[in-house]
Parts: C-alpha cells; sequence; structure tokens
C-alpha cells in the first residue's frame, strides 16, 4: 500500500489521501494541446483529482493500461501538505502547510481524454486510474530555498522529452495552493500536482525514465504493462 516517504526511505507520519492536480498551468502545454482540442480560457485553475488508489512509488515500475489507448506522460513537481486548508487568503499560511516537494507524473490516458473534453464529459476515466499517479519521496521544504525557480525533467530512453521550472507556472505554488482551498477544503496528507510543461507523449512498454527535480531527485524506472 501506498505510503508517503522521505528521500531516505522512511516513511512520512502523514495519512495518504487524495492528489489534487491543475491543468494547464505552463503556457507551453496550452500551445502544444491546443493543435488537438481549442477549449476556451477560463481566470480560475482547471482542477481535478486523482484518487488515492491512483498512488504508486515512481522508484518502482510504471504500470500503464495496454488496453485503453495512448498513455501519455506528465511530469509534475508535487506538493506534499502537513496542514488543512480551508479558504486561506494568507500566503505565510499556505506556505506553512507545505511538508515538502517531490516529482511526479501524471499519467493520462489521452485518447480517452480527447473524446471525453470533446464530449463535455468529466476527465476521470483518463486520469484517475489505479497507478495513475507514479510518485517520488519528499524532500522538506527547509531544503529549499525558493520555491519559485525549480527545475525538474523527464528523459526517456536517454532522450529529453520534457524540461520545466517552476518559474514558468501561470499560477506560482502558493497562489495556487490558496485558489485550491476556496474550492475544497485540502486535507493533512494530501499531495498537489502543479502541472506540466510542453513535451507530452506516449509512453511505451519497455521505455525507460529517468525523472529528475534540481539535485534532490534523480531516479530511472522502467514502463510495464
Ligand atoms: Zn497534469
Amino acid at each position: 500500500m501506498y505510503q508517503h516517504r522521505n528521500s531516505a526511505g522512511g516513511v512520512i507520519d502523514l495519512p495518504a489521501n487524495k492528489v489534487v492536480c491543475v491543468g494547464k498551468n505552463y503556457q507551453d502545454h496550452i500551445d502544444e494541446m491546443n493543435k488537438h482540442f481549442r477549449s476556451s480560457d477560463s481566470a480560475e485553475p482547471l482542477l481535478f483529482m486523482k484518487p488515492l488508489n491512483s498512488l504508486c512509488a515512481l522508484e518502482q515500475t510504471v504500470k500503464i493500461p495496454d488496453d485503453k489507448g495512448a498513455c501519455h506522460n506528465e511530469v509534475e513537481v508535487a506538493i506534499l501538505l502537513q496542514r488543512r486548508l480551508c479558504r486561506c487568503d494568507d500566503a505565510k499560511e499556505a506556505e506553512q502547510a507545505i511538508w515538502g516537494l517531490g516529482v511526479a507524473l501524471d499519467l493520462t490516458l489521452r485518447d480517452i481524454q480527447l473524446k471525453l473534453k470533446k464530449a463535455g464529459h468529466p476527465w476521470e476515466r483518463s486520469k484517475s486510474f489505479d497507478g495513475s499517479c507514479p510518485i517520488s519521496s519528499f524532500a522538506p521544504k527547509s531544503q529549499f530555498q525558493c520555491l519559485n525557480n525549480i527545475d525538474f525533467s523527464l528523459e526517456v530512453n536517454e532522450s529529453i522529452r520534457q524540461k520545466g521550472n517552476t518559474k514558468d507556472m501561470l499560477v506560482g505554488i502558493v497562489e495556487l495552493l490558496m485558489k485550491m482551498s476556496h474550492a475544497f477544503t485540502l486535507d493533512v496528507g494530501d499531495i498537489i500536482l502543479t502541472g506540466t510543461p510542453s513535451g507530452v507523449g506516449p509512453l511505451l512498454k519497455g521505455d525507460t525514465l529517468r525523472v529528475k527535480m534540481a539535485h534532490h531527485f534523480d531516479i530511472q524506472t522502467q514502463v510495464i504493462c
């Protein structure tokens, strides 16, 4: 069963809970997706969730469905919360709610998602399946000097596929937590995924992945079906 872990491999004493995600938080990814399906922009962040069963350890193999069309990579910075946030308007309070940071894949069944978007339906079938959120361990927030300048990347079969920096987020980490907390309460142990930069594409059985975040994480894993 999934448990939050620290960089040394120890269990973090916070419950595993839901994953709250934001879509369209990097302009270069919005541009690449508009080639497939242009949807109207809204002033508020696009939010969706992944359930507890989506979580699994990124360090182990990444299992993707083999009967549901293309499964795309979306590498994202992840935030682990140690405090509850409900209708929070205080940036300091939001920042203090962060236990630490990690890196995750928001696995997305893209063929299914495009059909759902066209029909105006919710995205859960494409985003919330079991194992759809492989995630690293977490490094404490105190190890990050600035939340708004964190490099992260994904290599597939030794070539770079996605490269991002949190400075390019349209809604930054602290502001995002506050906005999310006005849509629904964020609980202790919740994980927040902060959006993906451009470079999404299909993962295939046997692909080797290398996921990096600043000097904190450098994880190698493999895709299986
Ligand atoms: Zn995503």
